[in-house]
């Protein structure tokens, strides 16, 4: 499928549910959100059909996400049965990791190929502050449990927020000794925006990609690490957007993902699906095309006609907006 821009869009990302485990600042109101109704939330049957509706459109790879994927119950049949839909050759999800402990051998043996970890801090305190709800041994024994299980890559992804002054080297470390592909994301302004009790987005917490990357070579140098070298052709699979670096030597990576300071929206391949079935041509945008009414009907063709509205409606860039209705938590991160 290309869209007007003369992209390929073959990467669906959908949020299996609005609901999680934690409730991170910059994510989700610290009483949680209004969760979807049980009867709003697509079913897994209308899932799969609108995946496999998506397939022969040119969806080739699928991520699962949220808040929190794995929270929603079932989701090992549902990868089970989207592993067999012709056409889909690349299963993924991104998850906070408190579950993969209990989860990961099982999502492995159903044919996810890759996991994405949320882990923004190293240290527990701040972890608790940043998620309100969790503690950092969770999530630290989720990277342990998706390694164990042979997932790979496993990429661990740091959102970089100025305030919180994270310890951008120590992330950067975690990719020496283990296959951990490090990964820092620009904090993007999405839900709401300036929150005066100091969570949500904030133009003054944003670190440029760049700054990271001076950051963790000026500790790096100091340390006798050496720079970080350009990853060429060692760059993880389903790489997306980043660049990728690794230190000498390293076995893993350390990749940076800049939407803001270095626009990627004209390689964007990607549509995403909320838990309540809006197709959403582009993350920083509003427009949500109903596909939940087509499912519902188990409507083929109406189906593929909502596909392609949406990209024909993806725009060209995000034209730095700042602010969405919905929050990360809602979009399907
Ligand atoms: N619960 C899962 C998790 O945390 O990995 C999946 C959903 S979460 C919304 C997906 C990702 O979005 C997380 O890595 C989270 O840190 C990131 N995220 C949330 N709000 C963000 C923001 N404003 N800017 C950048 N990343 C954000
Ligand atoms: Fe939950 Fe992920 Fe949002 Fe944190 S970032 S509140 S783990 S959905």
């Amino acid at each position: 499928m290309k869209d007007s821009h003369g992209r390929t869009i073959d990467y669906l990302r959908i949020s299996l549910t609005d609901r999680c485990n934690f409730r991170c600042i910059y994510c989700m109101p610290e009483e949680g959100i209004e969760s979807l109704c049980h009867d709003d939330i697509l079913r897994f049957d209308e899932l799969l059909a609108i995946v496999r509706v998506a397939a022969t459109k040119g969806i080739r790879r699928v991520r699962l996400t949220g808040g929190e994927p794995l929270v929603r119950k079932g989701v090992v049949d549902l990868v089970r049965q989207m592993n067999d839909i012709p056409g889909i050759d690349d299963i993924s999800l991104t998850t906070n990791g408190v579950l993969l402990p209990r989860m990961a051998a099982d999502l492995k043996a159903a044919g996810l190929k890759r996991v994405n970890i949320s882990l923004d801090t190293l240290d527990a305190d701040q972890f608790t502050y940043i998620t309100r709800v969790g503690a950092i041994e969770q999530t630290l024994d989720g990277i342990d449990a998706a390694l164990e299980a042979g997932f790979n890559p496993v990429k661990v992804n740091a959102v970089a927020v100025r305030r919180l002054n994270q310890d951008f080297l120590g992330f950067a470390k975690l990719s020496l000794d283990r296959p951990l592909h490090v990964r820092f994301i620009e904090y993007m302004p999405v839900g709401e925006s300036g929150g005066a009790d100091g969570t949500g987005w904030g133009k003054e917490d944003v670190i440029s990609a760049q700054e990271i990357r001076d950051i963790i070579n000026e500790g790096a140098r100091a340390e006798g690490l050496g720079e970080l070298i350009p990853a060429e052709g060692s760059r993880p699979e389903g790489g997306g957007p980043a660049e990728y670096y690794h230190f000498e030597g390293a076995q893993g990576t350390v990749g940076f993902i800049s939407p803001l300071s270095r626009h990627f929206c004209g390689s964007c391949n990607r549509l995403r699906l909320s838990a309540d079935g809006g197709l959403m041509p582009c993350l920083f945008s509003d427009e949500r095309l109903d596909i939940k009414t087509a499912a519902e009907a188990g409507d083929e063709a109406a189906i593929a006609a909502v596909f392609d509205r949406a990209i024909g409606n993806k725009p060209d860039e995000h034209h730095d907006r700042v602010g969405t209705e919905r929050g990360m938590s809602q979009i399907g991160g």
